[in-house]
């Protein structure tokens, strides 16, 4: 097949990242060669429905190792060094081929994962055991129609209380990824006014999953409402001490937020890999589009911008890894940048391929164009797990004080 050359190893030397994680790409590269590029335009162009997901490569995933690529030995996990280094590695190799794909690995293996990690040694046994062997998907639950980037106890809306030995749970959760093939989820509660981080089972009695959403872009991702009505949920199924649920969700989201930078790096090298493959071939006033030195020049400034955002996600990631608890305000950087240069990078993308860049399937011969998959996909990452003008107030806090930015 006509395939455009990987930019990125002729252009990115990678300095930064550990041994470890270099031999994380190169597995996760030769999977994605093998197993998801020759699907990608079918997994990014399908529309929502359960019949959807992507099952079969979901298993394939999980033989390949991948959802063991978090956790420590002692729960069956691959006991890496440097575990967010490589589950970047692992989102960047997925996003460069599918955002939705990469979607269902964040919201699966690290989001309810991490969370899982505050759970008792009899919960982890329990519920990672199966997200790591793939028999089971997981979710995480945070948002709610009136509660995304405000995550108070007084605007969160699901509330649950101890009666016996569990709790009853009642609440609305909206945009849950992963919910309409899920098995359980992680979810944001309040209990006694304060928020706390439950595990739920999704065929529990009195759980209710909506239809998926049909959405821009990111189709492999199904996301849902998710209602509770009088759930019982097992006291032992409370991760963490009570009040601890924002802790534990941001714990989360320190690797969600690196990936979903990394994920916007990723989106990026893609389409400029497809335009300067396209510009090559594309015949124009009697040479070629690469003969513009307008778009020759852009090209060069999205590469320098993919690059230097491609650092900031490893720098955020290597400090985690290393110690220094909430890599901040890297990490904020590193996603608010790394989804913008996406968005930058996919309007010119688009623009480079003409009409074709607006096209999902050619009527003449069934042509679809990745630069139209990525400009589609590349817009939620500025939105989900922390919209970028919150990662702007975090890198403000850091340089006004907290006395400003409340
Ligand atoms: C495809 C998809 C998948 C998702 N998956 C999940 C999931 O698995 N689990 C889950 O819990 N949630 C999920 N979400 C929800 C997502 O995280 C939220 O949509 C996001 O956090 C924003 O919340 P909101 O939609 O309520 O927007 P709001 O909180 O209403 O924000 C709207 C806009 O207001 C602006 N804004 C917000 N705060 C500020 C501020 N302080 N200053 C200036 N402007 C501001 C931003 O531009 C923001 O986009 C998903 C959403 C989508 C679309």
């Amino acid at each position: 097949m006509d395939q455009p050359m990987r930019l990125q190893d002729r252009m990115y030397h990678d300095w930064l990242l550990p041994e470890e994680a270099r031999s994380v790409r190169i597995e996760t590269r030769a999977f994605v060669d093998e197993e998801v590029l020759p699907i990608a335009s079918g997994l990014n162009t399908i529309s929502e429905s359960v019949h959807a997901f992507p099952g079969d490569l979901f298993q394939r995933m999980a033989e390949a190792g991948l959802f063991r690529i978090p956790f420590p030995a002692d729960c069956g996990g691959k006991n890496l060094q440097y575990p967010l280094c490589a589950a970047t590695v692992v989102m960047e190799e997925l996003a460069y081929a599918s955002d939705g794909l990469a979607a269902i690995y964040d919201d699966h293996c690290l989001l309810p994962g991490i969370a899982l990690l505050s759970g008792s040694s009899s919960v982890k046994q329990r519920y990672l055991t199966p997200l790591m062997n793939g028999s089971a998907v997981a979710c995480m639950a945070i948002t709610e129609p009136g509660a995304g980037s405000d995550l108070r106890a007084e605007t969160v809306q699901t509330h649950a209380e101890l009666t016996g030995d569990a709790f009853v749970v009642n609440g609305h959760k909206r945009f849950v990824t992963n919910a309409p093939v899920g098995s359980f989820m992680t979810i944001l509660c309040v209990i006694n006014g304060s928020l706390t981080m439950l595990l739920i089972d999704l065929h529990a009695p009195g759980v209710t999953v909506g239809p998926p959403d049909l959405k821009v872009g990111n189709r492999a991702q199904l996301t849902a409402d998710v209602w509770l009505e009088n759930v019982r949920v097992h006291g032992e199924n409370h991760l963490g001490e009570a009040g601890e649920g924002l802790r534990i969700a941001l714990r989360a989201l320190t690797w969600g937020r690196i990936v979903i930078g990394v994920s916007g790096v990723a989106m990026a090298q893609a389409a400029l890999d497809e335009c300067v493959h396209f510009m090559q071939k594309r015949e124009m006033f009697g040479g070629k589009l690469a003969d513009s030195q307008y778009w020759q020049f852009r090209l060069a400034e999205h590469a320098t911008q993919i690059s230097m955002a491609r650092d900031m996600c490893y720098k955020a990631a290597l400090r985690y890894d290393l110690g220094a608890g909430t890599p901040e305000p890297e990490m904020a950087m590193a996603k608010y940048y790394g989804t913008q240069v996406a968005g930058d990078m996919a309007r010119d993308a688009v623009q480079i391929f003409g009409g074709s860049g607006y096209i999902t399937r050619l009527g003449a011969d069934g042509s679809t164009f990745k630069v139209e998959q990525i400009y589609r996909d590349c817009k939620i990452a500025e939105i989900y797990e922390g919209a970028n003008e919150i990662q702007k107030r975090v890198i403000a806090r850091a340089a006004f004080g907290r006395e400003y930015v409340r």
